[in-house]
């Protein structure tokens, strides 16, 4: 691999990418004159065009993205989203208009937002939606603050968030947030609640059961009513963490399950790319209940207008700047027009189909603590691979080798050493066979020659890190002993 040197190491004084010739027309008005701050930044890289142009290439390559190869990172739905919804996003009446602009000029972009809340009730079973949460756990916490301002306004303040132990991280962190102490509820023997255990813990002091639906273990809570039964027969509420929507969509509605509140990842199941640092969006779902308490101002058809309406009187309040990510709201709503209900039902069929024909191809090779049926991801251990002495740390370092982004490791918690593998709807066939060869041939290596795992990546440009140092002390330069596996 070849040294890549930090830009700030091939600048040279006076280099530019390009030069105008002086203008020969009377110079306009400078409309930022006076904001900036400073005249110049101190050692800014001076680069030809082309330096800069193959710096930036190069480095991009060095990245695994999406558009590359298989992304199977479970929980994370990591699909290939169409570039056609980045065009409409990019439409100047979509991407030039003010957050501002008064609402009689921005009649389209409200009917964006109005069709959308429409459209996600509609897919989703819940009665009124709210688009400004920027992300899953933005979401969650959101979900949350609706529900503790129901029981405030109830004059039935409670303590106690149960989380079954089969969720996902940020639902415990969320609700901690939020005020509440969490209560942990056991999975049964087949990954689902423990429903024994949660008629137990099911006291008036619980606030909400909060439930990932499909569960990180990828299965479905079949008795997700009894479920909602038991929580609203004490006065508490359910919240669905909808996270993995991309299950679901076309086959069942989380509101016919008796869920009171649920949040969606737009960068996960509506056609945001995700895992790039870009926007999201989270936006959150609720029953005729919860309605008054939704974040404001609120999108609302008047005699044939679009109109905001700010008076809220029970409103949390906003909780975020104008409409949260617009455009990633555009994005969602081309995509869901564009799919349909057929289309749309297909996306999740298909999701479901790849993991299951992942599970089927490596069981037996892989153990599988949950043998119950999964959807549209499976989680894996390294308890075989444990044997020789390997973990799940490297055959997912191996994985880079085969051209593969690792997947989910060790998580959810309650299967040691997991592998949780999402392969979505977007995959060929061709490459999930590739995929599936490929921890084939990492299982026989575990055996064979298991050093080669351990000291894994050997394709990659940088080898193993030791990665909490990594993380405390990111050196970004180049050196030698970067090539090195270095292991703890
Ligand atoms: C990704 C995910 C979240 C969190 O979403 P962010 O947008 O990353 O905050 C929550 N729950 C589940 C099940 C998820 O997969």
């Amino acid at each position: 691999m070849k040294r890549e040197p930090l830009i700030f190491e091939v600048s040279d004084k006076g280099k530019r990418a390009f030069r105008l010739p002086k203008l020969d027309v009377p110079c306009g008005q400078d409309p930022w004159r006076g904001y900036s701050l400073r005249e110049s930044i101190e050692g800014f890289p001076q680069v030809s065009e082309i330096e800069v142009v193959r710096h930036f290439t190069r480095l991009s390559q060095w990245n695994h993205a999406v558009d590359i190869g298989f992304y199977p990172l479970g929980s994370c739905t990591m699909k290939y989203n169409p570039k056609v919804n980045e065009r409409v996003a990019a439409f100047p009446g979509f991407a030039g208009v003010h957050p501002l602009a008064p609402e009689e000029y921005a009649q389209g972009c409200l009917e964006v937002l109005k069709r959308t809340e429409e459209l996600l009730g509609e897919i989703t079973g819940m009665d009124a939606f709210t688009l400004q949460p920027a992300a899953g756990a933005h979401g969650e916490l959101v979900g949350m603050m609706l529900i503790r301002a129901a029981l405030a306004d109830r004059g039935d303040p409670r303590r106690v968030v149960l989380i079954p132990d089969s969720a996902h991280g940020t639902n415990p962190s969320s609700a901690h947030l939020c005020g509440y102490r969490v209560q942990e509820i056991k999975s049964d023997g087949s990954g689902r609640v423990d429903m024994a255990g949660l008629e137990k813990a099911m006291t008036s002091e619980v606030a909400a059961l909060m439930v990932t639906n499909p569960n990180t273990l990828g299965v479905f809570e079949t008795d997700i009513r009894k479920i909602a039964a038991v929580v609203h027969s004490r006065g508490g509420f359910l919240y669905m963490d909808g996270a993995n929507m991309n299950a679901l969509c076309g086959v069942c509605r989380p509101g016919d399950m008796d869920v009171d509140v649920i949040h969606l990842n737009l960068h996960k199941t509506f056609s945001t790319p995700h895992g790039g640092g870009g926007p999201g969006g989270g936006p959150v779902g609720v029953k005729n209940v919860l309605e008054p308490y939704l974040p404001g101002p609120k999108v609302d058809r008047r005699d044939g207008r679009l109109v905001l309406v700010a008076d809220l009187p029970k409103s949390i309040g906003r909780v975020r700047s104008f409409h949260g990510n617009f455009l990633v709201v555009v994005k969602a709503l081309a995509y869901i027009l564009s799919l349909g209900a057929e289309g749309l039902k297909e996306m999740s069929e298909v999701a479901v189909l790849n993991a299951n024909y992942i599970r089927k191809s490596l069981e037996g090779l892989f153990h599988l603590k949950y043998q119950t049926p999964t959807l549209h991801e499976c989680v894996f251990s390294d308890k075989f691979q444990k044997e020789h002495g390997i973990s799940n740390l490297d055959i997912a370092k191996r994985l880079i080798d085969y051209g593969v982004h690792p997947p989910t490791m060790s998580f959810p918690l309650i299967v040691p050493g997991a592998l949780m593998i999402e392969p979505t709807e977007t995959e060929p066939r061709r490459e999930l066979d590739v995929f599936i060869e490929a921890m084939k041939a990492i299982a026989r290596e575990a055996k064979e020659s298991p050093e080669l795992l351990k000291s894994a990546p050997h394709a990659s440009p940088v080898r193993r890190l030791n990665e909490t140092a990594a993380a405390r002390n990111p050196v970004l330069r180049w050196t030698e002993d970067m090539t090195e596996p270095s292991r703890e």
